[in-house]
């Protein structure tokens, strides 16, 4: 990998495979069927991989919907896309009704306003409703969908018995990077307040958050809750992770441009934490690098920084057993979900190019990204 110019972020479809292992052994063993929420990961040159073990996608809107039929329904057309948005756009209502196999809707309203058009144009589509369970245990409000005067699900006061009569099925989406533990919290929540509406349904989609591909996750516990679910009220199940798909299956790569001191010693390197690593200044979590402890524990530690005017753009303090040089290469650790799917061209710095290390070794640059990724955005 010597001679890719960084940065670049690798996926290992390898690690993805344990990934999709994993999540295939969930689904054969208690009859769940897991689609892949491409807001998490949407690396679509993994696809043939991924839709040997996914059953389909989970869409936020059209763009993802489109997606999903051009990039994942190629490999397997029966495979499934679940669409949801926050709000539907009437202008967009008719080409999501035709992409999708199943449809989610947020409000009441928004049910009552699109559900015969979406029907009229694609009479097979099954119909969902986005529960707020007004339960979630998740670490921080930005990614509670269940907080406060939360905009995500209709909560039991929202409830129009009416609508519920003309629906398939139920979603929720209440965790974010959680354990079995918290899904169970969750799960006993939506029974006692939706339980009775459950008699019609044909599924219940339980969002995504679940971090089955974790060490220490509690597979068989899932497996366990999963069995009993379904056959308590004869219905399917869907779970619809993004993070578990892409969780630890690779890593961006980065190169050390510039060391000198101020008080401590500081390092730029050529790619950014704001730009291409957004969630660790929003959750915020310290990115691990390879080779390196925290700060003090190894004879050299360094501020590693991005090359942006932004004075924040700090991945964090990190130290190593030598001291680093210019051209050094720098590896951040688990930067494949949530980086290039939301990453952006902040200050004018060039995107991470995007490179996949295939089964069968073979290393293969899929994307590089020039000024006109830049440029197009901006007029
Ligand atoms: C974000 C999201 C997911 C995926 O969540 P992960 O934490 O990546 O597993 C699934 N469903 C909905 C509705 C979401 O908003």
């Amino acid at each position: 990998m010597q001679n890719i110019e960084t940065p670049y972020y690798l996926c290992d479809e390898s690690l993805l495979e344990n990934n999709l292992k994993i999540l295939d052994d969930v689904q054969k063993r208690s009859g769940a069927k897991i689609i892949v929420a491409l807001k998490g990961f949407a690396m679509f040159a993994t696809f043939a991989l991924v839709s040997k073990y996914l059953k389909g996608c989970s869409a936020s809107g059209l763009y993802e919907a489109h997606l999903a039929k051009e990039e994942f329904l190629k490999y397997n057309s029966e495979a499934e896309v679940h669409t949801y948005s926050p709000a539907f756009k009437e202008s967009e209502i008719e080409a999501i009704a035709k992409i999708s196999s199943h449809i989610v809707f947020n409000s009441p309203n928004q049910l009552n306003k699109f559900l015969l058009k979406t029907k009229e144009i694609n009479p097979k589509i099954l119909v969902s409703l986005r529960i707020n369970p007004e339960v979630s245990s998740s670490p921080k409000d930005i990614y509670n969908p269940c907080g406060l005067y939360s905009r995500l699900g209709t909560t039991l006061s929202n409830i129009d018995k009416e609508s519920l009569n003309r629906i398939d099925g139920l979603n929720f989406h209440a965790l974010c990077e959680q354990n079995v533990d918290a899904l169970e919290e969750v799960l006993l929540a939506f029974e006692r307040d939706f339980g009775i509406y459950f008699k019609n349904l044909k599924y219940i989609n339980f969002g995504g958050g679940h971090h089955i591909t974790k060490k220490g996750y509690d597979i068989d516990r899932l497996v366990c809750i999963i069995k009993d679910f379904s056959l308590k009220y004869q219905i399917d199940v869907y779970l619809e992770p993004g993070e578990a798909v892409g969780w630890e299956t690779g890593y961006l790569v980065s190169s050390v441009l510039d060391v000198f001191e101020n008080g401590m010693n500081v390092a730029i390197l050529d790619t950014s934490a704001e730009a291409h690593m957004p969630d660790t200044l929003a959750m915020p979590y310290r990115a691990e690098v390879r080779g390196a402890g925290v700060s003090g524990e190894k004879k050299y530690t360094y501020r590693l920084g991005g090359n942006t005017c932004l004075a924040g753009d700090i991945m964090g303090d990190y130290s190593f057993d030598e001291p680093l040089k210019i051209g050094d290469t720098i590896i951040f650790e688990d930067q494949i979900h949530y980086t290039f799917v939301k990453n952006t061209t902040f200050n004018g710095i060039k995107l991470p190019s995007l490179v996949i290390k295939r089964l069968d070794g073979t290393v293969e640059i899929v994307k590089e990204f020039g000024y006109e990724a830049y440029k197009s955005r901006l007029s």
